[in-house]
């Protein structure tokens, strides 16, 4: 980027004319920063930590940015340690929260600052590595968007601002700092966060800002796979999933996050895909707003259930049995994903776990019933089929078999799912069937195990 013309005189804002009171920083944040200002070091309160205390709101974790170098930061800290290549920066550990410090950076363009080294770009204008260091004024600019610039100075506990953010805050507007369309091309995750601030925080985006959005999607796919996983978790377990879907979908960036998704969303018909995804971030934005966990897998199940629901019908009216089907879809789809997303195994591999309990909850009869209760992964798979059952109805009166064997007690159960001793007559006669889980709506389950 282009130095800009930069005012290196801040809007200051002093203590008593703003709302951020150290009560509200994480006791942790205060220890880092106070001991950086005790070794001698300027020390600041930055990014979404001042961002979300000015708007009233609590932040969800707090960034420290610093002019000691990470090898100086690392000195200090006992429990530090240094990460990033692109962009180096020192983690400091406490119990249960980690405050991430970084050093000012600087513009790259007089490659004399700190260590000698240069923002180091791809021909396409991408930032490949980012360690060029300089001042606050210089480092305010590198940010992405204002209200992400906003410092809060812990030697006199007030808020500088290089870049229009106060006002922009003031405005409920999310505005890149310098020119959009370069500010994205350096660095495409942009394009995300963007949406993932707009939908969180309830702003609007700056029509400049705005504006590219539709148009450089494209850009993402130069980004690695584990990175855009990172950012899905970010923009799916903020609180505010229902709103980063949709807009997503409407700046047309949910397709380049998983495409195989997105076409089953475009061709469909019937709003079946759509709901059981609605519901899900519905769920999954109840469950943070309660303080409750929720289950990335679960999330990553309904996102893309549908891609894998379609590939199994065809691998099914092609001749592979049900089981079979499944998993080979599985594997397509998951194989298809991590093209454009990585998908850690630990998230996957409980996704395919409840995938495959979709056909082994249609069995209704023998002992496999009462076994699948004790299965670690029947409680998702359940509540999956009940999401399921919002718009399916096959589903959904299997569903509501499984809620109403839940709720017996065993012997109950027995009863519901073993043969009468009349039945058992007929069955010697029947040809089971090697592992049929039958369809959803199977109106002739298999006769049970003896
Ligand atoms: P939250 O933590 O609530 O998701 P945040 O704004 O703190 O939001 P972080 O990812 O924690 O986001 O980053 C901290 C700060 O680092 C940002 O506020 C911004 O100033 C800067 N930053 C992060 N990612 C980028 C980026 N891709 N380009 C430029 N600056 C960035
Ligand atoms: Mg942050």
């Amino acid at each position: 980027m282009e130095a800009p013309i930069l005012n290196p005189q801040p809007i200051i804002i002093a203590r008593p004319d703003h709302n951020i009171s150290r009560a509200n920083i994480s006791p942790n944040a205060l220890k880092v920063l106070y001991r950086l200002r005790e070794a001698g070091y300027r020390a600041c309160l930055v990014g979404g930590g001042v961002r979300d205390l000015l708007l009233g709101r609590e932040p969800k974790d707090f960034d420290i940015a610093t002019d000691a170098r990470p090898e100086q930061i690392y000195r200090l800290f006992r429990n530090c340690r240094l990460i990033g290549r692109r962009f180096r920066l020192a983690h400091v550990q406490f119990d249960q929260e980690i405050i991430e410090v970084a050093t000012f950076r600087g513009h790259g363009d007089d490659s004399e600052e700190g260590d000698g080294s240069t923002v180091e770009r791809a021909a396409d204008g991408r930032i490949l590595s980012d360690n060029v260091y300089g001042g606050i004024e210089d480092d305010a600019w590198r940010r992405d968007f204002t209200i992400n610039a906003l410092y809060y100075d812990i030697t006199n506990f007030a808020v500088l601002d290089y870049v229009g953010g106060i006002d922009d805050l003031k405005a409920g507007l999310i505005r890149l700092i310098g020119d959009p369309v370069e500010r994205y091309h350096e660095d495409p995750v942009r394009l995300l966060r963007a949406v993932r601030f707009a939908a969180k925080l309830g702003l609007r985006i700056d029509p400049a800002t705005e504006a590219p959005l539709h148009r450089l999607g494209q850009l993402l796919e130069k980004i690695p796979p584990a990175r855009l996983f990172d950012e899905i978790l970010k923009l799916f377990l903020g609180g505010s999933a229902i709103q980063t879907f949709e807009l997503l979908r409407h700046y047309r960036l949910f397709g380049r996050l998983f495409p195989a998704t997105e076409r089953c969303l475009s061709h469909q018909q019937q709003h079946y895909p759509k709901t059981l995804l609605m519901r899900t971030l519905t769920g999954t934005d109840a469950r943070l707003a309660e303080g409750k966990p929720v289950n990335p897998a679960f999330l990553l199940a309904a996102l893309l259930w549908e891609p894998v629901r379609e590939q199994t019908e065809r691998l099914q009216a092609s001749g592979l049995d049900e089981v079979d089907a499944l998993q080979t879809a599985a594997d397509l789809v998951i194989q298809a994903q991590i093209r454009h997303t990585s998908l850690p195994r630990r998230y996957s591999l409980p996704m395919r776990e409840i995938w495959e309990m979709q056909q082994r909850l249609t069995i209704t009869t023998g002992k496999r019933p009462l076994r699948l209760l004790t299965h670690p992964r029947f409680r998702a798979g359940y509540d999956f089929l009940l999401l399921r059952g919002d718009a399916d109805q096959p589903a959904a009166k299997l569903a509501e078999w499984w809620t109403r064997f839940m709720a017996m007690d065993e012997k109950d159960r027995l009863q519901a799912v073993l043969p009468s001793p009349k039945s058992k007559k007929g069955k010697s006669r029947r040809r089971r069937k090697p592992r049929s889980a039958g369809p959803s709506d199977s109106p002739n389950p298999p006769p049970p195990e003896s």
